[in-house]
């Protein structure tokens, strides 16, 4: 049995004060009565805020947005898994669309970023998804084999130890989502490619969808049983959203 996890992204987003309410709000919301586990993946300059923000015993866990895939040295402008590690981080997000499309982050570099944060003692969670003219074009299967099975060919990731997340490209902050059986159908695709490579770990891994996840839609895509969960954009930067999806899962 697979507990739900729903992850916060909140992006380039935020103040120090906002961000310092929204984490007090959360860490009192997030508490016994939610069954999944909680996180929220911070802008890397408030994750200081959050370290103090959220005790140790906090259920709500913080993660980062993306993360290097170097150890250390002179890469200007880079964050280090470790230096994530330093700070509390459970989680990195790698992949997400933003980063692939604006950024131009290809799949080997992602499985990279992967490794490293596997190996700093982090939770990656691998994002994947079809654009607008992908899924228009019935390519949607194609394009998720293409990168989860770049990172299944790489024999030093661990696939028991990281989370992936299907989010179509064409859902993200658009207001539209996949239907809840339309989502399930990628989401099996999604764990029959990792069955294929490891059993355990196609039992065992979390599929989280985003794109465009609020209250209202939340429980018919979490009810799918191969949607173990969220990953929020903007619904997370609202505490009583973000706690009612939780609600939810
Ligand atoms: C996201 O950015 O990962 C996301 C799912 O955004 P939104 O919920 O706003 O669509």
């Amino acid at each position: 049995m697979r507990q739900p996890l729903v992850v916060g992204n909140w992006k380039m987003n935020g103040s120090l004060a906002k961000t310092g309410d929204l984490l007090h709000t959360l860490s009192v919301g997030i508490n016994d009565k939610i069954a999944c586990e909680v996180g929220v993946c911070v802008p890397f300059v408030y994750l200081n805020v959050a370290k103090f923000a959220v005790s140790d015993d906090s259920l709500l866990t913080i993660g980062a947005q993306t993360v290097s895939e170097y150890d250390a040295g002179a890469y200007t402008g880079e964050v280090s898994a470790r230096m994530l590690a330093d700070f509390g981080c459970s989680w990195v997000l790698v992949g997400h669309s933003e980063r692939r499309t604006i950024f131009n982050e290809k799949n080997k570099e992602l499985v990279k970023k992967t490794l490293a944060a596997q190996k700093n003692g982090l939770t990656p969670i691998y994002c994947v998804g079809e654009t607008e003219a992908d899924y228009k074009s019935g390519e949607t299967f194609s394009v998720i084999a293409e990168q989860i099975n770049a990172l299944l060919n790489c024999d030093e990731v661990d696939l028991t130890q990281l989370v992936l997340a299907y989010e179509p490209v064409w859902a993200i902050g658009t207001g539209l989502t996949a239907s809840p059986e339309e989502a399930q159908k990628v989401h099996v695709f999604i764990r029959d490619l990792v069955k294929v490579k490891n059993v355990e770990a196609a039992v065992k891994v979390r599929i989280l969808y985003g794109g465009s996840v609020k209250p209202d839609n939340a429980l018919a895509l979490f009810g799918q049983e191969d949607i173990d969960g969220g990953l929020i954009g903007g619904a997370s930067l609202d505490a009583k959203a973000f706690i009612s999806i939780c609600q939810k899962a």
